[in-house]
């Protein structure tokens, strides 16, 4: 987060560019040749409005629903591969024990590729504040826990202690965020016959690798 508000600052210190905040792109405005504008709602009002552009950048992250904009505006369909190992991460945010705030090292436990079963992993990240940001994570079928209560436990089960040893001295600020979307997914634009001008895409909208 610190270095994504860096990014946003220097951004926004440029005269130049107007950020319209909680506003959300509900479709492209256009043809199969051409994108002229986007249709905005604010997020707070309800309120819609149509923005005229001259290039149209779907930066909508892994969740973008560019297939479905241009289906709309008749493009073929994109074709698209999808390599979903069904991993799952459960995070949760712990105040750093006393003489371990400042200076700690990021800490990885890997699964074990040799193990024919689903993998478990777990790292420790110490962020800016005297916190630990601990993640434990696996591929499907290892039943990550959602539940307070089962996260030491879980980071028990890893193939090294130090994570669960280290969240056990810590003490926890937050509950257990879960988040499972993990998969792998790329769009092939580049392979149809047709594009429409004024449109780019990139980053997780185009592929989000995990
Ligand atoms: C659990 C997890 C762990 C990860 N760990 C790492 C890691 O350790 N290292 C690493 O390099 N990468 C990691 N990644 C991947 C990394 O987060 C992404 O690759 C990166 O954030 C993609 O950036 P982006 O700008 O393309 O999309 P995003 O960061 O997803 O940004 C997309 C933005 O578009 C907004 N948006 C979506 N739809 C609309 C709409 N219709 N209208 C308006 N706005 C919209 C969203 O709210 C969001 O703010 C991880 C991802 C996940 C989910």
């Amino acid at each position: 987060p610190v270095l994504d508000w860096k990014v946003r600052d220097r951004v926004l210190a440029n005269g130049r560019i107007t950020l319209r905040q909680r506003a959300e792109i509900l479709d492209l405005v256009g043809d199969a040749k051409r994108i002229t504008a986007v249709r905005v709602r604010d997020m707070d009002t309800g309120a819609q409005e149509t923005l005229e552009a001259d290039l149209v950048i779907d930066a909508s992250g892994r969740g973008s629903r560019l297939r479905h904009w241009l289906s709309a505006l008749e493009v073929p369909p994109l074709e698209e591969d999808i390599v979903d190992a069904g991993i799952a991460y459960a995070t949760r945010v712990y105040q750093a024990p006393p003489g371990a705030a400042a200076g700690f090292p990021a800490v990885n436990v890997a699964a074990d590729h040799r193990l024919r079963e689903p993998g478990r992993f777990g790292v420790v990240y110490p962020q800016e504040d005297g916190t630990w940001m601990v993640t434990l994570s696996c591929t499907r079928g290892a039943g990550l826990t959602a539940h307070d209560d089962d996260f030491l436990p879980y980071a028990r089960t890893l193939r090294h202690p130090l994570v669960a040893d280290l969240i056990d001295l810590a003490k926890p600020l937050t509950s257990v965020a879960v988040s499972r979307v993990g998969a792998n997914r790329r769009l092939y634009p580049e392979r149809l016959d047709i594009w429409p001008e004024g449109l780019l895409v990139l980053g997780d909208a185009l592929a989000a690798f995990n």
